[in-house]
């Protein structure tokens, strides 16, 4: 490392764009600037190496860069004409953080570094504007003094607020230039009294105080926690850059904005910005004026306006991206102080992309690869209405997205009894947590808000499935049945009144925020097409009634890759038989109960097929961890229906509640091990497959039936289920008269199936596996359990993310390589086939776990049918490598 300081200004520069790593985004892109020719005042960055080198030094800077410094300083001066602390004219510069990735907020900007005493008098006589010169000089002292050297902010603002009172004045722009002279007075007796020392009347103390502030600064809290919850890892520090000042509050004449290239909210293509006459850049985003819309600048400042929209034409050509960008204007000259990639809305980055393709600007490839699969989001859910004003009183975890409005029911009972007597009135689901019980009311709402409850768990699943906005696990949610009340941030809300949830943010408020529709705008559909023409994984769905299949199919699923039966029976007629089915202590109680379950699947798997009209379908035998399906002790009238239905006293179906109890329900009586002990449930479920795929067969369709079995753990099981469910098969298709194509196979959730897939896979045409079990038997967390210290776990980083989320690649991952390459191998041995293997966890939805499968070889991923697009473009982006997701 020899070179620790890079020069930029007039047309030239030492560094250039590409050197990001080294000189941070905000370097890189200035020296970019210069050397296309823009505006940009002179300045130097001292690179992130120097940074990692202060650390390495023991916080301080190291030797051999110092001489580098002075002379980049030197260069500044002389490009700019100007000398640093001159009493007459003096140099002013910024002192500003940049590392290569944004981290907005880590550290304020220094502005108007260099003033003294002396100096600042300079600049009073030499711009004849004393009031101009004292406002730049307190702005200095408190910036320098809280941001260098830990005073408090609140202090500078108490003394400005004091003497605004002392002279009866309103706005800080009343104050006069004597007013601000003594301010500076009291500004320096605040340093004073924080730091023991005065203010610095050396500019080049100033300036290596600044420089050691913003390398501090580089591992402060704020910084330290921005890099944890972005995931930022692996970067050498920060860079600073030290810039001449140039000023925007010089008169009528001068302003300063900031502008995106595009409309970062609608993509649309046109130049997007605001901007103040005679202000300083924190002006403008302070909102203490309001700033006019930047056309309105071709009024005000033509040949400067002209020079912008030249600017913004040659940025957009050059980087071939959208910019956002600051400049100034300074007595009628242009100076651009940064350009980089314009944050925007998944509207926005869509249209963008497939609108810089129609450009020439960017290839489809590019296109594909640009955008965030997760930001599609914004184009599949209703949104909350940006304009309103209404703010965020607590938050909870973002589970399901979009905004939903509502009045407040604290029941699914109450939702249906409201639904019946206000149809189509808007009412938001408010719950501790939610069971099947509550799967009526949780259709009939437009959002849900659990107070407990991670993002596996029931509500969330529930809700993602079906696109609906959810916001689980917001402690601040205090519900009071008996009252019919929930309180949070100290507020209390009646059931009736309205609530508002952003399933994005997992923000809650209070009150109601209009939604906005979803739109499926022509320019989403043509992405998906080029990121289709990438892709290796297909893409299916998770998928439990016909309506739900042909959302999917539209938007783009290629099949569906877990149909969960346990789901079908939601209806309040329906649960009530499952009730029976589960409580019978007969076999031929059970039977009775099946007989009036099996048309309910039947007619169901008719729907399903019918929509998905030749593509496969992967039906999963029942998988209810009982306690879900059972009347909960305080159900009397679910309880009195199944005593009605049974024939038997309530107290009767009560005990047989307690008998099946489990301490332990998620690893309990479920999955396969159910029709294992009572084989007709499973007859009922093959039968009800196989005349339906046999029905719709006979309509002229086609059908691909896959019969799913679940949580197997020892190849026996599936030997055993397999006989059984070929034997209905067969004697359904004997019956009919009609031979159906069906495949059986089976879910790999548990830790042992994945160990001895090889087995597995002699007896299994198929595998999918199950993330969202195998991460809960994996780490042993119980799915619905983890509130209690997932939050310290993240905090405190023992996971650096929620392992239901996104695929933990380090344990949960070996074990789906290991599933996969065992599975493959014994198949091969076996039958000389290939195993087909897909993924049915919530997992298949995330953009990262996604890429994981692409990666370990697995033939589809299946997620809901709202995330079906944004697999479909993790997928693509997978297929090409690295993604250059706008961040
Ligand atoms: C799974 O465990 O990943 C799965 C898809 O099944 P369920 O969520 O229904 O347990
Ligand atoms: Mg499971």
């Amino acid at each position: 490392m020899s070179r620790f300081v890079y020069f930029f200004g007039g047309s030239t520069a030492d560094g250039d764009g590409k050197m990001k790593d080294l000189l941070g985004g905000k370097g890189a892109n200035l020296a970019e600037m210069c050397k296309i020719g823009i505006p940009v005042p002179p300045g130097f960055t001292i690179t992130t190496e120097v940074c990692a080198a202060y650390y390495d030094h023991g916080k301080k800077i190291p030797e051999a860069a110092i001489p580098q410094i002075d002379e980049a300083l030197k260069k500044v001066e002389s490009t700019f004409g100007k000398k640093f602390g001159d009493p007459v004219d003096p140099l002013l510069v910024s002192v500003r953080s940049g590392a290569a990735l944004s981290m907005p907020g880590m550290m304020n900007t220094i502005l108007n570094l260099g003033l003294t005493d002396a100096s600042a008098e300079g600049l009073a006589r030499k711009t004849g504007n004393p009031r101009f010169a004292y406002d730049s000089y307190r702005r200095l002292i408190d910036m320098f003094g809280s941001t260098a050297m830990g005073c408090e902010h609140e202090e500078f603002e108490h003394e400005i607020h004091t003497l605004k009172q002392e002279k009866g004045v309103k706005l800080d722009t009343d104050l006069t230039a004597d007013n601000l002279k003594e301010l500076v007075k009291r500004y320096k007796a605040v340093y004073k009294k924080h730091v023991k020392d005065d203010f610095p009347q050396d500019p080049r103390k100033q300036l290596y105080l600044a420089i050691n502030a913003v390398f501090n600064s580089w591992n402060g809290n704020k910084a330290v926690e921005y890099r944890r919850i972005e995931r930022i890892t692996g970067l050498k520090g920060t860079a600073v850059n030290v810039q001449a000042m140039v000023f925007g509050n010089m008169g009528g004449t001068s302003g300063t904005g900031v502008a995106f290239t595009r409309d970062p909210n609608t993509g649309a293509n046109v130049f997007y910005g605001d901007y103040l006459i005679n202000a300083q850049g924190e002006d403008v985003v302070a909102g203490i004026r309001t700033p006019a819309h930047i056309d309105q600048l071709e009024k005000e400042m033509p040949v400067v306006y002209k020079q912008l929209v030249d600017i913004r034409g040659k940025l957009e050509k050059h980087y071939k991206e959208m910019q956002d960008i600051e400049f100034t204007v300074q007595e009628g000259t242009l100076y651009m102080l940064q350009t980089r990639t314009g944050k925007r809305t998944g509207t926005a980055a869509v249209r963008i992309a497939v609108e810089m393709v129609k450009e020439g600007l960017i290839d489809e490839t590019t296109a594909v690869k640009r955008v965030n699969p997760e930001s599609l989001n914004h184009l599949l859910q209703p949104q909350l209405d940006p304009k309103s004003k209404i703010k965020p009183v607590a938050q909870g975890i973002a589970a399901s997205p979009g905004g939903a409005s509502g009045k407040v029911v604290l029941s699914a009972e109450a939702a249906v009894a409201h639904a019946e007597k206000h149809p189509g009135e808007a009412i938001l689901l408010v719950r501790k947590e939610t069971s099947p019980e509550d799967v009526a009311g949780m259709h009939l709402a437009r959002g849900i808000l659990t107070s407990t409850g991670g993002k596996a768990s029931h509500a969330a699943v529930v809700a993602r499935g079906w696109g609906k906005p959810c916001v689980v696990g917001c402690e601040a949610v205090k519900i009071d049945e008996k009252n019919q009340t929930v309180t949070l941030a100290g507020q209390t809300v009646k059931a009736g009144d309205f609530l508002t949830i952003n399933g994005t943010t997992g923000d809650v408020m209070i009150g109601k925020v209009e939604t906005i529709a979803p739109t499926m705008s022509g320019d989403f559909a043509t992405l998906m097409r080029w990121a289709d023409r990438s892709r290796k994984l297909k893409v299916r769905t998770n998928a439990d009634t016909p309506a739900d299949a042909q959302k999917a199919r539209e938007f783009g699923a290629e099949g569906i890759g877990l149909c969960r039966t346990e789901h079908m029976f939601f209806g309040e007629d329906r649960i009530a038989a499952v009730r029976e089915m589960i409580l019978s202590t007969t076999t031929e109680d059970r039977e009775k109960a099946l007989a009036k379950v099996g048309p309910y699947q039947k007619a169901d798997f008719v729907g399903i097929f019918e929509a998905m009209d030749g593509l496969p379908v992967t039906i999963r035998l029942l998988d209810p961890p009982l306690h879900e399906f059972l009347p909960q002790k305080d159900n009397r009238a679910g309880a009195e229906a199944v005593a009605r239905q049974l024939g038997v006293s309530v107290a009767k179906v009560f005990e047989r509640v307690d008998e099946l109890h489990e301490m332990n329900p998620m690893m309990g009586f479920r999955g396969c091990r159910l029709p294992i002990v009572y084989p007709e449930i499973g007859d009922m479920q093959v039968r009800a497959i196989i005349e339906a795929a046999i029905e719709v067969k006979k309509k002229g369709k086609s059908v691909l039936p896959e019969i799913m079995i679940p949580l197997v753990g020892v190849v026996e099981e599936l030997i055993f289920l397999k006989k059984r469910a070929i034997a209905v098969a067969e004697e359904c298709m004997k019956k009919a008269g009609v031979q159906v194509e069906y495949q059986i196979g089976t879910m790999i959730e548990l830790p042992r199936a994945a160990l001895t897939a090889d087995q597995i896979a002699t007896e299994a045409e198929f595998f999918s596996f199950g993330t969202n079990d195998l991460t809960q038997m994996t780490f042993g967390f119980s799915r619905d359990d983890i509130r209690g210290f997932m939050p310290t776990y993240l905090k405190e980083k023992i996971l650096s993310i929620d392992p239901f989320q996104s695929i933990d690649v380090g344990g949960v991952g070996q074990l789906i390589e290991i599933g996969i390459r065992k599975g493959r191998e014994g198949r091969q041995a076996k039958h000389g086939q290939h195993l087909k293997v897909g993924i049915c966890g919530e997992h298949g939805g995330d953009p990262d776990s996604v890429v994981f499968c692409h990666h370990a070889g697995m033939d589809y991923v299946s997620c809901s049918p709202f995330r079906v697009p944004i697999a479909r473009l993790a997928a693509a982006q997978a297929a090409l490598g690295t993604a250059q997701r706008d961040k």
